[in-house]
């Protein structure tokens, strides 16, 4: 034993018998993924050192939400090879050791965490749109471990510096509960004339997505579908924002209604539900956008081509965000012009109940582990 509590391997015999002194492995309370689709278990890993490029970072706040929840299903990738994995990637911690050749942290920065694991030198990268790196690398909790845990090693360059006024909460809201909706809006460039429809309002992303295209002067159409979820956007959100039942019988009716007859000028689904979003496409604007951010592999939607054209609608993607959105997400979370919104606070051990929640669709809002 080493004193902190687990068996290592540093008897003379042993030394002698492989021929180098193999150092006791430090361990980190983690929740582990056995099979992508399978089991959350709570238990101690081996924490590496951080080897060239990669620093160590103490994780103080991580968001534990329905994108983690796709990812677990194997809806990013469900290659065998990268289980049992440590899920997690909207975090925010303090740096304790950097590994060989990293200059852009040192122990002691306090820092939120990028998704995407980015080349950083193709010319999507150089030009900052790094979320459509073209040498990309994966996800972090996907292809490697992420920060379910109570320290994790990731790739220096992923990590970007935390405003000093964002706690450490604001910063794992920012990595991607706000810098999506920042990022959407940008694509958009949603303005005092628009209206905003939100789909699957009552979400992370839709809760801080509704306060932004508010702020930004839009009127906004907050749509969900039960009773609970529309009672915490209301909560949520300021006056502006309109909470809309999605379940409405006349939901086009009901939208054209409070947009002035119009109909929303920027449509952005973050469920994918069909329904909603024929609904949401019938009732939308002239010139008006669409954005999907829903990445269900078995969902299609097919309007006539002639619709776009009447209407000279657009329908985008939108894919992230870059790391100069996600710093920018932190600094309006750090000075009051968002408020965070989170629902749950939660330990290591309650992350796999708090999942099965999510799975169920028995939850909404933002949850934060605070390991
Ligand atoms: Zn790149």
């Amino acid at each position: 034993m080493c004193g902190s509590g687990h068996n290592c391997y540093s008897s003379a015999s042993t030394v002698i018998k492989i021929g180098y002194i193999r150092h006791c492995v430090p361990q980190t309370d983690a929740v582990v993924l056995d099979e992508w689709g399978g089991e959350l278990t709570t238990d101690s890993i081996d924490l590496p050192n951080p080897g060239p490029g990669e620093a160590l970072v103490d994780v103080r706040a991580c968001g534990v939400t329905r994108t983690i929840e796709n990812a677990i299903q194997g809806g990013l990738s469900d290659d065998p090879a990268f289980t049992p994995r440590v899920p997690g990637h909207e975090f925010a911690g303090v740096v304790e050791a950097v590994g060989p050749g990293v200059d852009s942290v040192e122990p002691g920065d306090r820092v939120l965490c990028y998704f995407y694991l980015t080349c950083g030198t193709c010319d999507a990268c150089r030009r900052g749109d790094t979320a459509q790196c073209a040498d990309f690398g994966g996800w972090l909790g996907v292809h490697r471990d992420g920060a379910y845990a109570e320290r994790t090693v990731v790739p220096a360059s992923n990590l970007l510096p935390l405003p000093d006024e964002a706690s450490f909460e604001m910063g794992a809201i920012a990595a991607d509960g706000l810098a999506t909706p920042l990022h959407v809006c940008n694509r958009t460039a949603v303005d005092d004339t628009d209206t905003v429809l939100v789909v699957g309002a009552g979400g992370r992303v839709g809760v801080h997505l509704s306060q932004l295209a508010a702020r930004r002067g839009a009127r906004v159409l907050a749509a969900d579908v039960d009773e609970d979820r529309l009672a915490h956007v209301d909560a949520a959100t300021p006056e502006s924002v309109t909470p809309v039942d999605a379940r409405d019988d006349d939901f086009t009716g009901t939208l054209r209604e409070l947009s002035e007859g119009a109909g929303p000028s920027v449509v952005v689904d973050t469920v994918g539900d069909l329904d909603t979003l024929s609904d949401a496409w019938e009732a939308l604007a002239m010139g008006g956008q669409v954005v999907s951010l829903t990445t269900h592999h078995d969902r299609t939607f097919d309007p006539p081509m002639k619709e776009f054209v009447v209407k000279e609608a657009s329908f985008l993607g939108s894919r992230y965000a870059t790391k100069d959105e996600v710093v920018r997400a932190a600094r309006l979370l750090a000075d009051g012009r968002i408020s965070p919104v989170v629902t749950d606070r939660v330990s290591l051990d309650e992350v796999p109940a708090l999942h099965e929640r999510i799975r169920r669709g028995d939850h909404h809002g933002m949850a934060i582990l605070e390991p």
